[in-house]
């Protein structure tokens, strides 16, 4: 009878041993209750009413300059196609190409497939470096991609941070044994998106004020806060700098805002002093994202220099985050990766002449063989 078990049950918590269980009970269930959560559970909806929404097509054709695409099975780029159109995705960059026979391989299955909306890049193969000879073979190679249909150069955080050469020394990005590569890309006119370093924070204690604490807690090995075993990020970033500064006549693409993207002076300072290093998107967007009012001013100025890029594929409606900064004047809406940004994203606002710059026209300028007729006059 219900009235026999309530009078039960409020006999039993009466009893001090029962209701030490029930206050445990209590506790463990508090978390889904919302008194204590984990950094990866909070999820707030924002309540914020204000114009705006996502933007799911680029208002330009444009060219993702930043790309990664492994294996080739050719439904899978079908599938690829579609969603480019459907986005305004003119291009797709390959950056990941590989060289020899597996490039020619990724360059028949894309470019092969349909022609004028992958390019790909070669990559260098720096095992090896230390022996005599190996920049002439190395540059000879890079010839060879080139000729097979590379149209770039990317170069791995590998440079810089894992890479050892014969010797089982780091080798740093502006190693002079590199040079005759650097000096090939400008002589065959290909740029060098380059990718070295990482975001400062994972070299900043793992604790609480660590902007990064999420993506470190995900991927513990990204940590590079021990000196015996990492070289600083000041240190890796003037290497990459020195690099820039002895190959005038070569194109970098310095990739992820040269991991400057949350001190954007420091940027273009760097541009300035530059003229031969470009920049572009990939991964950083969020970095924009928080800093509307600075970041558009950057924008405006560095018109010339950035170029849009993602760096993944996945999630494609991280490229709707992309458009929505980047074209719109939207507030407090949400990155796609919250291990990258714990915070929202506000649109810049950028103008058609900027965009059309970001979107394609440096692009344009700078990678050869794109199809000028995918692209407003
Ligand atoms: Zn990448």
């Amino acid at each position: 009878m219900p009235a026999t078990h309530r009078s039960n049950a409020s006999i039993r918590i009466a009893d001090p041993q029962w209701s030490l269980l029930a206050a445990l009970l209590l506790a463990a269930a508090l978390p889904a209750a919302g008194q204590e959560m984990t950094v990866e559970a909070y999820e707030p909806r924002s309540t914020l009413k204000v114009p705006g929404g996502p933007v799911t097509r680029a208002k330009f054709a444009f060219v993702d300059a930043h790309g990664h695409l492994r294996g080739s099975d050719p439904a899978r780029i079908d599938q690829m196609v579609k969603e480019m159109d459907k986005m305004n995705m003119a291009v797709f960059v390959n950056l990941s190409g590989g060289s020899g026979e597996r490039l020619k391989a990724n360059i028949a299955a894309t470019k092969g497939r349909y022609p004028g909306r992958f390019v790909v890049y070669a990559n260098v193969d720096f095992s090896g470096i230390g022996q005599p000879g190996w920049g002439k073979k190395a540059a000879a190679q890079l010839e060879a991609d080139f000729k097979a249909g590379a149209q770039g150069l990317k170069i791995y955080k590998n440079l810089s941070m894992f890479q050892t050469d014969s010797d089982g020394k780091r080798v740093a990005a502006d190693d002079p044994r590199i040079a005759p590569v650097w000096e090939k890309a400008g002589e065959l006119g290909i740029p060098v998106l380059i990718h070295v370093g990482e975001p400062s924070p994972f070299w900043d204690p793992w604790d609480e004020h660590n902007e990064r604490w999420l993506e470190l807690k995900m991927f513990p090995n990204r940590r590079r806060d021990d000196p015996a075993r990492f070289a600083s990020f000041e240190q890796t970033m003037s290497e990459q700098h020195n690099l820039f500064r002895n190959h005038p006549n070569t194109t970098f693409i310095n990739a992820h805002l040269g991991w400057f993207g949350n001190d954007l002076a420091r940027l273009g300072k760097l541009l300035d002093e530059l003229p031969n290093v470009y920049t572009e998107l990939g991964a950083v967007l969020a970095e924009l994202g928080r800093q509307p009012i600075t970041g558009a001013a950057f924008m405006e100025k560095y018109q010339d220099r950035v170029l849009m890029g993602k760096d993944s594929w996945d999630p494609i409606d991280g490229y709707h985050v992309y458009f929505r900064v980047l074209e719109t004047r939207d507030e407090y809406f949400d990155y796609y990766r919250k291990r990258h940004a714990h915070w929202k994203m506000y649109g810049l606002g950028l103008s058609d002449e900027v965009l059309e710059k970001v979107y394609f026209r440096n692009a344009l300028k700078i990678i050869p063989g794109l199809d000028r007729s995918l692209f407003p006059e």
